[in-house]
């Protein structure tokens, strides 16, 4: 991508003709955009590099704490340092968030108070040239991240404003839901929760969370592993994503005046490693798992419903049903078994089981489409690298207008989800 000034751009767009762009594609510039080709013709310098010329080192940068109680649980935090540009949003942010977030921690550490996890602090490298530095370090370390990772935390450019955005698996939407209550808002005198609410996006009973697209670090994590994972951050309608004038200038002067945004992000990502790292059980809420995925059957009904197929979604339903239930189930053993004084070496079973289920929502083989997409409950769209594509399996069976692929892959996902119960059965069990 190559970020140019409206000037520059106008001299190029005004001179396409050819069918006029979609609506969305539509810009601000006084005139109609059009597709080309031509009948401009444009001489373009490119200067590219080649061989072993092209070829450039890249570093992650790692800080760990060890774990007092729970050594072998980690909770990773993370935030890519390379920029396309000054990156003073995109993501010094989220590179100082993660910085400050590691800095609160060595503080209690020095006091004497570790985190019950580990806890691992990373900066990626490469996450413009395509999610690099996170990815190879999953796939290097695909087994020990499977089994000692509980959840990962997303920084990508999370301060360039002072509205309230985050995106989270569905089964910890909950943990960050609760922690905008405790977080001053950047802009203003309440919580970050007030302001959300003040916002006005989402009804007031339960402000809506987005699901993880694609297009940053967390994808490794959730997509290819299934390990829960979330981003917060702050940001506003401004047009220097990718650019030039993602500067410290412009951040000082227009996106985060006072820092306060910035601040506010580093609050919410320390109490959210702070309670992933010391509750007992890890707070995953497999009720609002099982329910959030009921909730997208109903689009997966018209999805079908739009090609005319009859494949019945009953069974599905059925099972997201019964995963909640089982999630409801275990919260309420929870709560019990914790007021009971729940001993270290029983929970660290419990959490064992926790940690299963929604590595249970993926397959080895992936999607029939995209090997490396293992989780079967959210993928990337595969025509949108940066929205959410909620049962991809299946979804892309509909979208490839293929029906028995559609029916095939709805009786493996409901057989996963049956899977992901048990292991919240177990976990239950494993209470007692
Ligand atoms: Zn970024």
């Amino acid at each position: 991508m190559i970020p140019m000034g409206y000037g520059n751009a106008r001299r190029f767009l005004a001179k396409l003709a050819g069918p006029a762009a979609p609506e969305g594609w539509q810009g601000g510039l006084p005139f109609q955009y059009r597709v080309g080709p031509g009948p401009a013709r444009l001489r373009l310098k490119v200067r590219s590099e080649r061989g072993a010329g092209a070829l450039h080192p890249i570093w992650n940068t790692f800080g760990i704490i060890r774990g007092t109680t729970y050594p072998d649980e980690w909770v990773v935090v993370g935030a890519h340092r390379d920029a396309w540009s000054p990156g003073a949003g995109d993501n010094v942010s989220g590179t100082v968030t993660v910085l400050e977030t590691a800095r609160a921690f060595a503080a209690l550490a020095r006091a004497a108070l570790r985190p019950a996890r580990t806890v691992v602090f990373v900066t990626w490298d490469a996450e413009e040239w395509g999610l690099m530095g996170s990815t190879e370090w999953v796939e290097e370390l695909e087994d020990s991240v499977n089994a000692h990772v509980v959840a990962y935390i997303n920084e990508d450019d999370v301060a360039s404003g002072t509205r309230f955005a985050a995106a989270a698996s569905p089964s910890l939407k909950p943990l960050i839901r609760d922690l905008t209550h405790y977080v001053p808002e950047p802009g203003g005198h309440g919580t970050v929760y007030d302001a959300w609410l003040r916002e006005g996006l989402s009804d007031t009973s339960a402000l809506r969370l987005d699901n993880l697209g694609g297009g940053s670090d967390f994808a490794a994590f959730t997509h290819h592993l299934g390990i829960p994972s979330a981003s917060v951050s702050f940001g506003s309608l401004n047009g220097v994503y990718h650019s030039m004038y993602d500067s410290y200038a412009w951040m000082t002067r227009f996106g985060d005046r006072g820092y306060r945004a910035h601040r506010a992000v580093a609050q919410l990502v320390s109490l959210a490693v702070a309670r992933l790292a010391n509750a007992p059980i890890l707070p995953l809420d497999c009720a609002a798992l099982g329910g959030e995925l009921a909730g997208y059957v109903t689009d997966l009904d018209s999805n079908l419903a739009a090609r005319h197929w009859s494949v019945p979604t009953a069974a599905l339903l059925t099972a997201l049903t019964r995963l909640a239930a089982a999630g409801q189930a275990f919260a309420a053993a929870r709560d019990s078994a914790l007021a009971d004084d729940l001993p270290a070496v029983r929970a660290a079973q419990v959490n064992r089981w926790l940690m299963q289920v929604e590595r249970r929502l993926t397959r080895p083989q992936g999607l029939v489409s995209r090997p490396w997409n293992r989780s079967l409950e959210f993928a990337s769209d595969v025509d949108n690298g940066y929205s959410t594509m909620a049962f991809p399996s299946v979804n892309e069976a509909i979208r490839f207008a293929d029906p028995s692929t559609a029916e095939r892959e709805l009786a493996d996902l409901v057989n996963h989800v049956d899977q992901a119960r048990e292991a919240i059965e177990q976990a239950t069990a494993a209470l007692r």
